[in-house]
């Protein structure tokens, strides 16, 4: 069966830390990679992290129906799962990994059904949350409370994932995905 593995989280949860861990160490898993109309963080790379667009090239590419599911993450920033991906990673014979936010994650687990699993990685709390996305030193403080506003409405989605991570200690999390991950990879 054709399976993906999506993982999604309120911004700052640590959920880029533990997907890049998770494509380090499980070779059977590959990464989709987003579009997006947000500008490129220091040392990330066009086609690798995302594929880097203008919003009238993304909104053009909405208009030809280019995107499984997209989403206006952020006022002015769209974000967007193209056709292609899976597509792509299942022809290499991969479980394809999805990074998406929560609504685009609840999105393609309608779109998938069974053949997806739908992991949420929360925070261990809302001081925490603040405290990782102002000591990730990538955002201005305007840009992080927009994310902390999002972030409460985010979490009160978790109840309807398969399965919630709270990621404390981030190697104890690793841990968890992979078993995790492993048993969905195993089950028909
Ligand atoms: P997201 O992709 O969910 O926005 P990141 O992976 O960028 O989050 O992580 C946000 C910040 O929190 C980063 O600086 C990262 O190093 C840090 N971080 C991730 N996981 C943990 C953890 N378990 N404990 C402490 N800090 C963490
Ligand atoms: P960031 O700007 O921190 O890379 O991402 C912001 C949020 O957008 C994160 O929650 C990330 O998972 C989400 N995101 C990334 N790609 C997509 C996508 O294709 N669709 C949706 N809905 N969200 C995405």
């Amino acid at each position: 069966m054709e399976k993906v593995i999506i993982f999604s989280a309120p911004s700052g949860s640590g959920k880029t830390t533990v997907v890049q861990h998770l494509l380090a160490t499980m070779p059977a898993l590959e990464f989709s990679i987003s579009a997006t109309s947000r500008a490129p963080r220091a040392g990330e790379v066009c086609a690798k992290d995302y594929y880097f667009m203008s919003s009238d090239e993304f909104k053009e590419r909405i208009d030809r129906g280019e995107f499984i599911e997209w989403e206006e993450v952020y006022p002015g920033k769209y974000y967007g799962t193209p056709k292609s991906e899976p597509k792509r990673i299942w022809g290499s014979g991969k479980l394809v990994l999805f990074d998406v936010d929560v609504y685009g994650g609840l999105s393609l687990k309608k779109i998938f059904g069974d053949r997806a699993l739908l992991l949420f990685i929360m925070p261990p709390s809302l001081a925490e949350l603040r405290r990782r996305l102002v000591g990730r030193s990538t955002d201005s403080l305007e840009v992080i409370n927009e994310r902390m506003a999002r972030a409460e409405h985010e979490l009160s989605f978790s109840s309807q994932f398969d399965r919630v991570i709270v990621n404390d200690r981030l190697d104890q999390t690793i841990a968890e995905a992979e078993q995790i991950i492993n048993e969905f990879a195993g089950s028909r």
